[in-house]
């Protein structure tokens, strides 16, 4: 773990960099008297109101409100994270970012590995025009040169030992080739290399330095759905995490592919000290490159998709590296650009990564952000289509996608027949559990409502929110007491005690855990044993005891004055009490559910719940 980086670095560097030279290299700046001025890089604007001040060394706009260092700048410009904006800005002015604690950063470890790894991505793309077939596929799929070159597309020779001979040309080398993963180890230890007759896609990170390669084989006979399907990226691990066997096929050893097989379509660098597959996205780099200013991100299987659909101008695709969308993706994308498109074939293995997707993202749908799925036809992935229908068909498509709710409902619904109330409480035992994932805010309660449209199932407090929670308790240190429903209830049959022979034991919310339930119940059994009791009695009862004088207050509320009216409030109130303690119940089965395995009473009690909830007229 890199240790943290002092704050008198910190301090060191913003005075050592110019604010102006950081911003200038990215956004035009105007002189407007002592300050530079121009259009806005993080809102749309035509009139300048983006201003950096050398004096100050910060940034404002007085448009949208963004303000701050070079490094807040240069984290927001090219959504760095700090340590990475530090580490750049440092570079630029020729620091080395000292870190307190921990090991040292592994940025100078690696750098022998990032040069050679540099070297290796040269190699292949001087190997590129040698080779006649790879030239023609470059060709049949439409890649003009500088596509080539923006993704530094290029050829693993055959044979077995290319690159080794090229760059292994010391043992030093050649360990940190090892170490790269660009040598795997056959039978007896020998080394050769992992990548042969292949087109090669360098994986890079934020930063556009090489970290790892993916290699797709290019044989010329459409490959088998078979192989199509263990070999696409996404698909991979979907299928290898169900059948571990083929996780050794993932990782390319050849003792299992050595016959006629090619191997699996895609093959992956492994996991090294610079490469974490599930922290990576293809293309991002490029994306990066290609978008000042990113409004969405569109994730596609295969690295000839997303490379076909730059080509196309759809400059905003990306590809998970071998897996499934991780949380790390997830995140990742977001922070990237506001709406994610996951783009998925539109057979089983397709729908069951998109479902993956769906789970990985439900936590970080924070308001302003947005996922969308497309389904491809059948046969289709992004590089056909859009070599057949062409950037406005791709993006028509696009604009079509099922935005998130949509998709988690339909397929909620799809084993459930949502005309009967058994269906219904199913549906909605499935989909609570994911909107628990949701974060507070707007899109989660549009998805509750959504939910009670669809299910009339009112769940919006059935799923503990935090922060509400939290205001809850804040409000109730407040010297003035709230009006909650059990006070209320107790109030009313302090005025009228009569009115518990309106309610009949065994009452629906004994079981429920909150303040003052444990009195409420008391006063009712008092009252209904002395009918006619008055409120003087019923305080006396209370006399000496630590509830005294919060009672004498209740008993001070300002009531309804008509009996009726005063009758059914106190009937709706113990009626939602009743529901309180089923929703607290039905909490607490759910967290159960999400955190482990309830068992088969427990299931039924939940579903039975679900379903007494989605229809409150059935007792
Ligand atoms: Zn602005």
């Amino acid at each position: 773990m890199p240790g943290l980086i002092p704050e008198r670095f910190i301090d060191e560097l913003l005075a050592r960099i110019d604010i102006v030279d950081v911003v200038q290299q990215r956004v035009p700046l105007k002189r407007a008297g002592r300050d530079w001025t121009a259009c806005c890089p993080f809102h749309d604007e035509r009139t300048p109101s983006f201003t950096v001040s050398p004096a100050k060394q910060f940034y404002h706009c007085f448009g949208c409100g963004a303000h701050g260092s070079a490094i807040k700048f240069l984290m927001e410009y090219e959504r760095l994270e700090f340590p990475d904006a530090v580490e750049e800005l440092a570079q630029s002015v020729g620091l080395a970012v000292p870190h307190e604690g921990g090991a040292a950063r592994p940025r100078e470890d690696h750098a022998d590995l990032y040069g050679l790894l540099d070297a290796a991505a040269a190699f292949y793309q001087r190997a590129l025009p040698d080779n006649a077939a790879a030239r023609a596929y470059c060709k049949k799929r439409g890649l003009d040169k500088d596509i080539i070159e923006r993704f530094r597309i290029g050829w693993a020779p055959g044979g077995w030992d290319a690159l080794k001979r090229a760059l292994g040309t010391s043992e030093a080398r050649l360990k940190l080739l090892e170490q790269a993963g660009m040598l795997a180890a056959g039978e007896g230890g020998k080394r050769y290399d992992r990548f042969r007759e292949r087109l090669m896609f360098p994986i890079l990170d934020r930063r556009g330095r090489v970290i790892a390669f993916g290699g797709r084989i290019i044989s010329s006979a459409p490959p088998a759905r078979e192989d199509q399907e263990a070999g696409s990226p996404a698909r991979t691990s979907s299928v290898s995490s169900a059948h571990p066997a083929r996780e050794d096929q993932k990782a390319g050893v050849p003792a299992r592919t050595s016959q006629q097989s090619p191997g699996p379509k895609y093959l992956n660098s492994p996991e090294t000290p610079l490469f974490h597959k599930g922290r990576e996205l293809f293309a991002l780099w490029q994306v990066r490159q290609a978008n000042t200013k990113l409004e969405r991100l569109i994730v596609v299987e295969g690295y000839m998709d997303v490379v076909a659909l730059h080509q196309a101008g759809i400059t905003q695709a990306v590809a998970t590296l071998g897996t499934a969308t991780t949380n790390e993706h997830a995140e990742l994308l977001f922070r990237a650009a506001p709406d994610v498109f996951f783009c998925f074939d539109g057979d089983r293995a397709g729908r069951a990564a998109a479902w993956r997707a769906l789970e990985s993202v439900l936590p970080r749908m924070r308001d302003g952000r947005q996922a969308f799925f497309l389904f491809l036809p059948e046969g289709e992935d992004p590089d056909t289509l859009v070599r057949k229908e062409g950037r406005d068909g791709f993006e028509a498509r696009l604009e079509r996608a099922t935005p998130l709710s949509e998709y988690l409902y339909g397929e909620l619904a799809r084993d459930v027949n949502v005309a009967t109330l058994d269906g219904r409480a199913r549906l909605a035992e499935h989909a609570l559990p994911l909107l628990a994932k949701l974060p507070d805010g707007a899109f989660r309660d549009l998805m509750f409502a959504e939910l009670e449209k669809r299910t009339g199932f009112r769940a919006a407090d059935t799923v503990p929110r935090q922060p509400a929670r939290a205001a809850r308790g804040a409000a109730s240190s407040g010297s003035t007491p709230r009006r909650t429903l059990v006070r209320s209830a107790i109030a009313m049959l302090l005025a009228e005690p009569a009115l518990a022979l309106h309610a009949e034991p065994p009452y629906p919310f004994a079981a429920l855990d909150r303040p003052g339930v444990a009195l409420l119940l008391e006063l009712l059994d008092v009252a209904r044993a002395r009918p006619g009791v008055n409120t003087a009695i019923l305080l006396e009862h209370f006399a000496g005891r630590e509830e005294a004088s919060a009672l004498q207050k209740l008993a001070l509320t300002e009531l309804p004055g008509e009996p009726e009216a005063l009758r059914a409030e106190f009937l709706d109130a113990l009626r939602k009490l009743g529901e309180q303690t089923l929703q607290q119940r039905l909490d607490a089965l759910i967290r159960k559910q999400s955190e482990s395995v309830l068992d088969d009473a427990e299931k039924s009690e939940l579903r039975e719940l679900l379903a007494r909830k989605a229809n409150p007229a059935v007792p």
